[in-house]
């Protein structure tokens, strides 16, 4: 790890002007030092932003109001959450392991990095590491990349399962300079892959808001390679509301497959008043999965999607 300045934020103000004047936030560090120690990351200055009074949750316009600084295991276990976000809930208890929730914050988790191994790896090229140099998982091992919203610079995945979640919700982000609806947070990799999101220098997230949730049953199935600490090859939150055999009101949103947490509202509108069948989730398919395409290695992930899709469909409808 190269040597680095350290200071802790007194207030948001003061977090935004070391931001702005290059400062790297670090809430709970959970990908960032992994990051740093593998010289993938070389911040300069690192700005704590632990201590600025943003890890309550509170209700907010029917909703809820989350901190940027509430650790993913308290989130998970808030009553409010458990009770009508359980799409959230499950979601955050599906990733990493009970010691990074108790340490992994909101905010960080929502700008956590891609696990693609060639970013980690400063022997391959990568356009996203270092723009311009390449991209080591287009030709090579690419079983956990993306079929959707790559392009021919970076076909990394979004990690974060609580993204998901927090896109099917509807949530928005709440920085020191505005808000942003987490549908417009994340930027596609293009021919610009390093950059990630819509953030500017030294604007801070401090929190996140939850609408009231939409009416139905909520669900999160998570395929993955094993049952716990792995990241999703494919993951489905939905809210269903299913009665009488039909569909009334659907939102989908899917991770591991995308460079951000993904949604089609075009194909979800196919779900209306539509029988909750097999046939329907083909139909819903087929306009989800109209641009998908694979590399070789993650080719099987269309066919999961879509697999995975049905199994939750059907799990609404039982
Ligand atoms: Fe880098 Fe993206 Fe290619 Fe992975 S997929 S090697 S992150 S450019």
């Amino acid at each position: 790890m190269r040597p680095f300045v350290y200071t802790r934020a007194a207030d948001v103000a003061a977090a935004g002007a070391a931001g702005r004047e290059g400062g790297r936030f670090i809430g709970g560090g959970t990908n960032l030092l992994d990051l740093m120690k593998l010289q993938v990351e070389t911040p300069a200055h690192l700005v704590d932003v632990n201590h600025l009074g943003t890890t309550e949750i509170e209700p907010c316009e029917g909703g809820l109001r989350i901190g940027a600084a509430v650790r993913n295991s308290d989130l998970a276990a808030d009553e409010n959450v458990r009770e009508r976000y359980e799409v959230l809930s499950r979601a955050l208890l599906s990733g990493a392991s009970a010691q990074l929730r108790n340490k992994a914050t909101t905010a960080g988790n929502l700008l956590q990095r891609t696990r693609c191994y060639y970013f980690y790896d400063t022997a391959k090229p990568c356009n996203k590491r270092e723009p311009g140099a390449g991209c080591a998982a287009m030709e090579g091992f690419n079983r956990v990349h993306a079929i959707l919203g790559g392009s021919a610079h970076c076909i990394a995945t979004h990690p974060s399962d609580m993204a998901v979640a927090m896109r099917v919700l509807d949530a928005r982000v709440e920085t020191n300079r505005r808000v942003i609806p987490v549908s417009r947070l994340y930027t596609l990799p293009g021919d610009t892959p390093h950059i990630e999101t819509v953030l500017e220098p030294g604007e801070l997230i401090t929190s996140v808001v939850l609408p009231p949730p939409a009416a139905g049953r909520q669900i999160y199935r998570k395929v993955r390679d094993r049952a716990s600490y792995a990241f999703a090859l494919v993951s489905v939150a939905a809210i269903l509301d299913v009665r009488g055999g039909k569909i009334r009101d659907a939102r989908f949103a899917f991770g591991g497959v995308a460079p951000m947490p993904w949604r089609h509202e075009e194909a979800e509108a196919l779900l209306l008043d539509a029988p909750a069948n097999e046939a329907t989730a083909d139909a819903f398919c087929d306009a989800l999965l109209a641009d998908a395409a694979g590399h070789g290695g993650n080719d099987f992930k269309i066919l999961l999607l879509r697999r995975t899709v049905k199994a939750v469909l059907a799990q609404a409808a039982a």
